[in-house]
């Protein structure tokens, strides 16, 4: 495995310099305001994967004995988080993933311990609930390193001997994914659900994933996602598992025209039956499925500060988020950071960069936070009484 990770390591050699160079700049993008913090809020989209402590990444690569290109958290902080000087595209934000993912792959005691801590961020960012989502094949052991389209994961069922370490299989990770957020919970009082992520480019491992939501339904598990290159295969490849899902009543929520066309936002709610959609920016260049997804009530994740360091946007040249134009128009969405840990953000940040650059109001905040709590993925008397903690927070919904 250091092998690996060596020849890793100069592959990035490169973008650890120049980011090195950019990371005391990087700071300055960072959204500051002087209201206090906005209290009570839910969170539907974010990625436990993209959502790790650099400090946590260099303990668990020190004690695993792994070489790094940083000398501490710090200098590590600055190589594996993306930033504003980064070229801003979706697919160089999913390379940043390539460095820092195996360093936490195959250790169950690092995975229960980034489950916790997720649980501690949370909490300091004033978070009722959430749903973290996250790939348990990415935290597995891993058979083959290669480029992010060719990674092979193994696989339920797979025994492959790693000569380094025992193999950690997606159960595995699940099952530490959980204890980790039930410790966290007890301990912060911050309630959190898991959402298990297929992989665009994977369709062949999607049924294991239902599956596996469905083995840990009990333990808090209560949906699905399709994450990763948007259009990397066809959608419908998803469609029997996300059919499956609706059999067994797993929720879902897809990624869709987030730097794709409007009608995979469509596909998305009419093939893979999807109840959310992440991002869904593309909805504003295409009047009909707007429409569509009104009328359907479906909920949309929008990520601002995510969609601007991936370059979302630029794909449909809008110069604004459509958050904003969202909340005016009623539709049903809501805010989330997308991946804290590698971009750096809070979803506190997220809201005051709403205020501040999107022009969103108060009214637009708490009806969005009433709409993630009526949009999660929570059995019906849970989210009532979510709702009502939200009442007790907020008052009654703005109309
Ligand atoms: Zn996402």
């Amino acid at each position: 495995m250091l092998q690996g990770f060596g020849r890793l390591f100069n592959r990035h050699r490169t973008v650890f310099l120049s980011t090195m160079a950019a990371a005391s700049r990087a700071s300055s993008s960072r959204c500051a305001s002087s209201m206090p913090p906005f209290k009570g809020k839910v969170e539907l989209h974010v990625h436990l994967d993209g959502a790790m402590r650099p400090e946590t990444l260099f303990d668990v690569a020190t004690k695993r004995g792994l070489q790094l290109p940083a000398s501490d958290a710090v200098a590590l902080r600055k190589y594996c988080c993306y930033h504003e000087e980064d070229e801003h595209s979706l697919k160089r934000f999913l390379d940043s993933f390539d460095f820092f993912l195996p360093l936490i792959q195959g250790d169950l005691q690092a995975v229960e311990r980034i489950a916790y801590e997720f649980c501690e961020d949370q909490a300091k960012s004033n978070i009722l609930y959430s749903e973290p989502r996250f790939c348990p094949h990415l935290l597995a052991t891993s058979v083959v390193w290669d480029h992010y389209v060719k990674r092979r994961y193994i696989s339920e069922g797979q025994r492959i001997v790693d000569e380094q370490r025992p193999v950690v299989t997606p159960s595995d990770v699940v099952d530490a994914v959980c204890r980790g957020f039930d410790t966290g919970m007890a301990d912060t009082g911050v309630m959190v659900r898991s959402i298990l992520c297929c992989m665009t480019h994977r369709p062949d491992l999607s049924m294991e994933i239902v599956q596996l939501a469905e083995k840990f339904k009990d333990r808090g598990v209560v949906g699905i996602d399709l994450a990763g290159m948007e259009g990397a295969v066809p959608m419908d490849e998803h469609k029997p598992a996300f059919e499956r899902a609706r059999e067994l009543s797993i929720h879902r929520t897809v990624h869709a025209g987030e730097i794709g066309v409007a009608k995979n936002v469509e596909t998305a709610i009419e093939t893979l039956h999807a109840e959310r959609i992440g991002h869904g920016y593309a909805v504003v260049d295409n009047t009909r499925v707007y429409d569509f997804v009104k009328q359907q009530g479906t909920h949309l994740e929008a990520c601002i500060y995510s969609s601007h360091l991936t370059g979302a946007l630029k794909t449909f040249n809008i110069d604004h988020h459509p958050v904003k134009r969202w909340c005016d128009d009623r539709v049903n969405c809501s805010l989330s950071t997308d991946d804290p840990g590698v971009m750096q953000c809070t979803l506190e940040e997220e809201y005051v960069r709403g205020r501040e650059q999107e022009g969103l109001t108060h009214e637009d905040e708490v009806r969005m936070v009433f709409n993630a709590a009526r949009s999660c993925f929570l059995p019906s008397e849970e989210k009532k009484n979510l709702l009502c903690k939200l009442r007790d927070v907020h008052g009654e919904e703005p109309k």
